[in-house]
Formats: structure tokens, sequence, C-alpha cells
């Protein structure tokens, strides 16, 4: 199998993850997962959002959170943003400005709708004025492309929409995008296909996935992408998140997960796993649910068990032994 020795990974935990949290998570808090996975040597973290705090009232706290981060050398710190210039606004009044930004829309018309509440070239035209300001302040820009894969309520979504929403970034000068697959839908052969399609036909791109693992495909989405010629991955550590404008949607792969496939394949990351876990381990504690981790529930495969000893050994197969007749 052919792989990249190295990808890139942005974790959205703090952003993509936090935004769906009922209760209240203290600012404090959130700043202290940030910069522990900065520690982690993550080269990306999406810390936070610019929507409307009425909208996602727990990322209200975001011109603190991004004023009293610890900023890590190495370590790029992107906010999200809706397609209004009153979010790029609150991100330029920064005195410690985000280094990326990433602008989010939908590629089917009612999720756009349903999220920003105005039509795909509505939005776009706020993108117009956004794509400049962000460049006179030196900010890298992507675009973010929401149900790339499929939409909650339009179901497929064409690969000509797609085409139409990229090329009508590409006149804005973008181009950089992050392909979301919002509902985790996308299958391993139809991400690749998509990949491959988009990076064939605008050459000079660059794609990166952010795939949610609601239907269990996000880690062979990645794979599938990687053959395609993908390097650059969103994931969230502790697999939080979700999305409150698509029913049902559950959080984006699992950072810690996420970096144990690619390290078990020899794909470099730059992330430190045993840090990424004791990240997700203390987030344990500040969300009120079961994390969808398969790292933190079972460990590396490296962490061996003491072998039992004779004796109970003979106990433990005996006891599997007997599955037909006893309790099994
Ligand atoms: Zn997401």
């Amino acid at each position: 199998m052919r792989l990249p020795s190295k990808v890139h990974i942005m974790d959205v935990g703090p952003r993509d993850g936090f935004q769906v949290e009922r209760d209240w998570i203290p600012t404090d808090r959130k700043i202290e997962v940030i910069n522990a996975l900065a520690r982690t040597g993550v080269p990306a973290i999406q810390a936070t959002s610019f929507v409307h705090p009425k909208a996602v009232p727990q990322l209200a706290d975001a011109e603190e959170v991004m004023t009293r981060i610890t900023r890590v050398p190495g370590c790029r710190y992107q906010v999200l943003l809706p397609p209004t210039l009153k979010g790029l606004q609150r991100a330029l009044a920064l005195p410690c400005k985000p280094d990326c930004v990433e602008i989010f829309m939908s590629v089917s018309e009612s999720h756009n709708r349903a999220n920003v509440n105005r039509s795909i070239e509505e939005s776009m035209r706020e993108v117009d004025q956004m794509v400049p300001l962000t460049r006179e302040a030196g900010l890298e820009l992507s675009g973010g492309l929401s149900t790339s894969f499929g939409c909650p309520f339009e179901g497929d979504v064409p690969l000509e929409q797609l085409d139409r929403v990229v090329e009508r970034w590409m006149k804005t000068g973008v181009r950089a995008f992050t392909l979301g697959d919002t509902t985790g839908v996308g299958n391993p052969k139809q991400v690749y296909n998509v990949c491959a399609h988009l990076l064939d036909k605008y050459p000079g791109v660059q794609l990166a996935l952010h795939p949610h693992n609601t239907r269990g495909m996000a880690l062979a989405a990645v794979v599938a992408a990687m053959q395609a010629g993908v390097t650059r991955f969103d994931a969230s550590v502790g697999g939080l998140g979700g999305c409150p404008y698509a029913p049902g949607a559950t959080g984006n792969v699992a950072t810690e997960d996420l970096v144990n496939m690619l390290h078990e394949m020899g794909v470099e990351t730059g992330i430190d796993l045993d840090a990424l876990i004791a990240v997700a381990k203390t987030l344990q504690e500040i969300v009120p649910h079961q994390l969808e981790s398969s790292l933190v529930r079972a460990g590396k495969r490296t962490d061996l068990k003491p072998a039992p000893k004779a004796q109970e050994k003979g106990e433990f197969l005996s006891y599997r032994h007997v599955p037909l007749t006893g309790r099994g």
C-alpha cells in the first residue's frame, strides 16, 4: 500500500467538540485543554469559533480563549468563522490574532440555510469581502465545505454541486479547502473518488478531510483520502463533537485513534501519542459523558498486560470452553 510518509493533523476538538457540549465548560478548562494539546506536538489546533454567541453559547468566550492561551511555537492556531464580516472583525480585533482562519459554508443549500440562514451565493458575497481583509491581516485562509459527501436534508450531494462551490471559492483566490463530512456519510470509495476528482480537476488546490465518525467510517475514509493524495486531516481529541444543525451527528474521529493508526502504518504526524492520550483522559474528567475514543478504552497495541499465572490461566480456559452448555 502506498502511503504518505507524513501527514498534517489539525485538532478541532476545542471548537467542533466543545461547541455541542450542553453544560458550560469553564474558560480555564478550555484553555487548559488547548495548551495541553499544543504540547503534544500537534501542528494545528482549531481553538474556537467566532459564530454568534446566541447560536453557539458554549463558544461565547472565544476572545478570552484566544487572548489567554499560551502559544506554543510550531503550533498554528486557527479559528473558525461563519461567512459574515462580523465574525472576521471579531477575530481581527484580537490583540493576539489567530495564525489562520477557516470560513465555513455548506455545499448543499438547505444545510447552509439551516447553518447560517442564507443561501450559498449570499454567503459567498460575504466571503468576497472577507478574503481581502484576511489577506491584509496576513492570516492564512481556507474554505470549510460542510456536507461535501452528503446532506442530512437533501441526501446525496452531486459532484457538480461541489465543483460549483469550489469554483466559486476559487474566484476569490482561495486554494485551500477542507471537505467536511458533517454527518459521517462518506464511504471510503466515495471519499477516494471525490478527493481524486478535485485534485485532478483543480491542480494546486490543497485539500484537507474533516471526517465525522457518525457511521464508523472515518478511519477508513482517511486511508482512502491518503490513497487519493490527501495529507491533511481534522480530528478531535477524545472524539468529541457533532453539529448543532445536523440531527444525530456525532464527533470527529478521535485524534488519538487517528494518530495511532497512522503511526502503526509508519505515517508520521509529529504528535506524541502518549501525551495525546493523556489529554483525552483529562477531557474525560471535563465532559459528563463517555468519550468516543478507542485508545482511551483499549490503550495502545504495545501496552502489554501481564500474562495470567498458570493456575489462573487454567481456570480462564475452562471457563472459556463451556460456552455451549454453561454461561459462556
Ligand atoms: Zn465537524
